[in-house]
Formats: structure tokens, sequence, C-alpha cells
């Protein structure tokens, strides 16, 4: 096993002039090149002063530069920790006093902001990077002229410390080794068969495990090209398709590239492949995808803790609303949440899952980790599934989002599926609300196109499709659900905005 670094020099070695980011302006950025400039930008950080398994962290907007910290950081044995870019100075204060990075990178426009902050919280080097390439980060690595060495690490240091999402609570820092990247990029290279000669429409953002881990390792797993795009804009997608060979995206992307009619079979004739992930993709939004562009959407599961951990087949059924099989080298089993015992196939309880790929533990957290870590090795994902006859695995809800009315768990994604398939709805989440003789009352939350949907027509709908008690009781039109930039439905929020439904 190797750490991504030294696949990267491999690759950058065997083909120095093969492109590995295509920009929207036509430039082109190799291999070579994308080594010597990480080169130099690791001899400035160790020039700051940033040493073997310092955390350098980074806010910035999205660019080329911006990843070739990650490839610079991870050549010094450094480890990263990029952050969402949506994050106030006063979120912040908490990733960086919880982190204590050697280094930040951030806006140069924050300068005021971030000076402030780091001399308070004591982040002793700060350097600048704009989208559009301005600040100290490229004029002091441009300085350096005679480059230094790269640091040997080996696979169970650690290459990252990537937040997750806070979608149920605070964020937690993912501690994740070189080996468990390099894993799961392998495992994911050949199961998604990426060569050297693919080209992945990168338009996700890099502070996040997807676009950061998933695509951009099993870019330099495969030695292949991405054509990298500043932010998701549907027209830029369909444009520069031809060009493409993959797509890996989150729902929203395929409901939106959907939604415009530019979008056709033409545009996509040279497409292999379509990835989705990060939040569930709908059976209508699969459908209409086959049905418009004559390919299956490639469904995977995954997290920020243990990478990828089940994918739909390259080869068979990509079946709608199902996040496929376990993938090679991870194990997975549905046990009880009460009693931790395994459960009988075709019964729906916690994912837990064991492999190269699973994280080392929350940063700080000794207590969640051993919370959610066992003995055994396997990691309770927190997410509730069932693995079918056929050993597809369907994911059936988060554990934190289990409603339980009268006594009788009922899960959310049974009766979203259900929604979303009434004419006119196009998305919909459903949440328990605290209800005085029930514990917890079904209420969905649904966007609708068609003004003569109402609450009695949604119900009606629903009639007969499932037991009574499952059936929402109360049905909210929205003009949109509130989702975070992965595309993850916040339903913590709803659970608030709807708090007293039932008072
Ligand atoms: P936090 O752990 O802070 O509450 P989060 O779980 O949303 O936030 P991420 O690690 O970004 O943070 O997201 C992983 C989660 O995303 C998974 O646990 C799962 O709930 C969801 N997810 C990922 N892929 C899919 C998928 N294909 N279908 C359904 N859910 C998915
Ligand atoms: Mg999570």
């Amino acid at each position: 096993e190797q750490d991504l670094f030294s696949v990267f020099r491999q690759r950058a070695d065997a083909a120095p002039s093969a492109p590995f980011l295509l920009l929207p302006d036509g430039t082109a950025i190799s291999y070579a090149e994308a080594c010597e400039r990480s080169l130099r930008m690791a001899t400035l950080f160790r020039r700051l002063g940033v040493c073997f398994g310092d955390r350098v962290a980074i806010q910035v907007e999205k660019s080329a530069d911006a990843l070739l910290t990650y490839l610079a950081t991870a050549r010094i044995g450094a480890v990263y920790l990029p952050l969402n870019t949506g994050y106030t100075p006063a979120e912040l204060r908490f990733f960086l006093a919880d982190a204590e990075p050697a280094l930040l990178i951030h806006r140069p426009e924050d300068e005021a902001a971030m000076a402030a902050l780091c001399a308070d919280i004591g982040v002793p080097q700060r350097l600048t990077l704009g989208a559009d390439g301005a600040g100290t980060l490229l004029t002091g690595a441009a300085a350096e002229t005679a480059p230094g060495e790269d640091r040997a690490v080996s696979e169970n240091d650690l290459a990252a410390i990537l937040y997750t999402s806070g979608t149920t609570g605070r964020s937690k820092g993912a501690m994740l080794t070189h080996a468990n990247l390099a894993s799961n990029a392998a495992t994911l290279a050949a199961a998604w068969r990426f060569t050297s000669h693919d080209r992945l429409l990168h338009a996700l953002p890099i502070f996040h495990t997807h676009g950061l881990f998933v695509a951009t390792n099993v870019t330099i797993m495969a030695g292949s090209a991405m054509i990298f795009l500043p932010r998701f804009d549907v027209t830029d997608l369909i444009r520069l398709m031809p060009g493409a060979t993959t797509l890996m995206g989150v729902p929203t992307f395929y409901s939106r590239l959907l939604a415009d009619p530019a979008f056709t079979r033409e545009r996509v004739a040279g497409m292999r492949l379509f990835v989705s992930g990060s939040a569930p993709l709908s059976a209508e939004t699969h459908q209409a995808f086959s049905a418009r562009t004559g390919h299956a959407i490639l469904e995977r599961y995954g997290m920020t803790e243990t990478n990828m951990n089940t994918s739909n087949p390259y080869d068979g059924d990509r079946v709608p609303g199902s996040v496929g099989f376990p993938l090679p080298g991870v194990e997975l089993r549905i046990t009880d949440p009460a009693t931790a015992t395994t459960l009988p196939q075709g019964e729906p309880g916690m994912i837990e899952v064991r492999g190269r790929n699973v994280f080392k533990g929350y940063w700080r957290l000794p207590e969640k980790t051993a919370e959610e870590l066992r003995d055994d090795g396997f990691f309770i994902t927190g997410d509730l599934g069932v693995v079918d006859d056929r050993g597809y695995v369907r994911i059936v809800g988060r554990a934190k989002d289990l409603i339980i009315c009268g006594g009788f768990n009922i899960y959310p994604a049974e009766i979203e599926a259900l929604l979303d398939a009434v004419p006119g709805i196009a998305e919909s989440a459903v949440i328990g609300i605290p209800h005085p003789d029930m514990g917890e009352g079904v209420v969905a939350v649904v966007q609708s196109s068609r003004a003569d949907l109402d609450e009695a027509a949604v119900l009606a709908a629903l009639e007969g499709q499932v037991a009574r008690f499952k059936q929402p009781r109360r049905v909210i039109f929205v003009p949109e659900l509130p989702r975070n930039t992965m595309g993850k439905v916040q339903k913590k929020q709803l659970r608030e905005a709807y708090a007293d439904l039932f008072q």
C-alpha cells in the first residue's frame, strides 16, 4: 500500500505531460506541472515552520491552486484540513481552536478577520489565496527557487482531518490516514473502471469527501484528468459534457440537469458513467435520467469517516433507490441498534462497516470515537439500512431521523419514496414532530409544482399504499427544502421549524 502522493509522483514520472486538471479557460495543468507547483508550495510551507503531522487548514474558493495545496500538504507529511467556504469567522473559531493548525490559508478579502482570529487563538502562520490566484501563497511559492525534499510518509500516518457536514449535530473531525484514502481510491478506480483516458467533470466543492477524496483520489489513482469547474452551473456542465467521460454529482446536479431542456441524449454521447452520492437520489430522478439519456446513474454510499462503503455495480443492475453492494474490502452488517446483534437479511437496522477505508477516530473526541467504533473494528455509521435478497443495500434513513410513533418505527425513506412518486411532488422530507399522544407524529414536507395539489390530495394518494400508522398526519408545502451545499436536506432545521405543530 502506498500513500497518495507517491502514487501521484509515479503518474507524473510515467506520463509527465498527461493532463491532471483541465480548466474552463482552456488551459491544462499536467501531472508534471502539478508536481512542480505543489513542490514550491510544500517548500514554502516548510519554510513557514510546518512540520510532519502539523495541520494545514484552508478556507478558500475552489481553484486549481487550492487543490494543489492538498498535494503540497501530503508530500511533507502534514495533515490537510479543508474547511467549508460558507463557515463564518465565528464558526471558524471553533475549528481552528479544535485543530490547532500550524498554518491557515484563507481568502485575501478575509485578511482583517483572520488576522485577528489567528492572533487570538494562536495560529502561527497565514497565507492568502484568492479565486484568481492573488495573495501570498502563490507569490511566496514562486519565490521558492531551491525546492525542498519530500518527507517519506507511511500508510498509517494521518493525511487529513476532515470535518463531517454537521447534518445531525456539531461537525466532528475525522482522522483519515494515507491507507484509508489510498485503499479506497484504488477500490473505486477499479470498481468504476477508471483509466488514464477518463475526463471527470468536477463541479463539486473540494472541502468535502465527495469532491476532494472520491473525485480527486480516483483521478490520481487512474492517472486521468478532471475538467475542473469553480462551481456547479448547469449551463457550463451541459456545454462541457461532450469533452468529458464521467460525472460525479450530488442528487441536485441530476435534478437540475433534467430540468434543463438543453440536456439531451446528444450531449451525453461521449459519457460512460454518472455517479451520485452524498444524499439519497430519488427513484424518480434515476428513472427520468435513464429515460432522457439512456444512462442508469450509479449511486454509491459513503461518509466522511469511511470514504465509500457501497456502490451499485458497473456491470449489472443499478437499482433505483438502492446504494448497491459493499465494495471489495468493505464488510457490512446490519445490527439491532438496541442490542448490537446482527439481524437477519431483510430486516432494517444499523449499518456497520469495517475495512481499510474506516478512519482512525474523531480528532480529540476519544469518547465519541469509543462510542462509534466497536472493539472488533466495525464503525457504527448512524445510518439505518436493509439488505435485500439480492444483496443490495437500501438506506432507510438516519438513526437520528427515525420516527417512533405510538411505539412503532417509521423509516422516513419509505414514505419519501411514495411521496416522490406522486405526480407534482418534486421532493419530500418526512420528519417526526413531538406529539402529545403518539410520542412523535409523522409530518411530510413537500415541494410541489402543481397548484391544485393540496394536503388532502397528497394524503389520498398515499391511501392504501402504507399502513395507517405510517401515513403523515400533516402535509406541509414549501417552495424549496432546506439543503446544504452537498444537497443534504437539513431535517434538524425542519424539525425546529415545525416543532409546535401538534402542541
Ligand atoms: P454529520 O455526521 O456531521 O451529522 P453528515 O453525516 O451529513 O454530517 P457526511 O459525512 O458529509 O456528513 O455525510 C455522510 C452521510 O451522508 C451518510 O452517513 C449518509 O447519511 C448520507 N449519504 C451519503 N451517500 C448517500 C446515499 N447515496 N444515499 C443516502 N444517504 C447518503
Ligand atoms: Mg455523519
